[in-house]
């Protein structure tokens, strides 16, 4: 079992969260050389994997809630990025827009 120091990076309720799911893995059998995929980005794809989502359901049947999954927090961090980033856009658009607006007003005042 490989827990990253990444992981102190983490709030600790997302740490125990990580710690079952790996026991988890361990309990369903997942385990040995077909279960090595340290190469590959185990964020993005993770809820595509089978025996990602059993072990997720297994530590959500011990009590743990999948909202400490850090998956799924990554998800929802990188969502309200995306949100701040069209919002972001959407102020400068309308900078530039009240720019033009000024600029016209003040050509065609007397
Ligand atoms: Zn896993």
């Amino acid at each position: 079992m490989y827990l990253s120091p990444d992981l102190e990076t983490l709030p600790q309720r997302c740490v125990s969260y990580v710690v079952a799911h790996e026991f988890a893995h361990v309990a369903l059998g997942h385990f040995g050389q077909d279960f090595r995929y340290a190469d590959t980005s185990w964020v993005d794809r993770h809820d595509e994997r089978p025996e990602e989502v059993a072990a997720d359901n297994l530590v959500c049947a011990w009590g743990y809630s999948s909202e400490d999954n850090p998956v799924h927090i990554d998800a929802e961090v990188r969502r309200l990025e995306a949100e701040a980033e069209d919002l972001r856009i959407a102020k400068e658009v309308e900078a530039e827009q009240q720019r033009s607006v000024d600029e016209w007003n003040r050509r065609h005042s007397v």
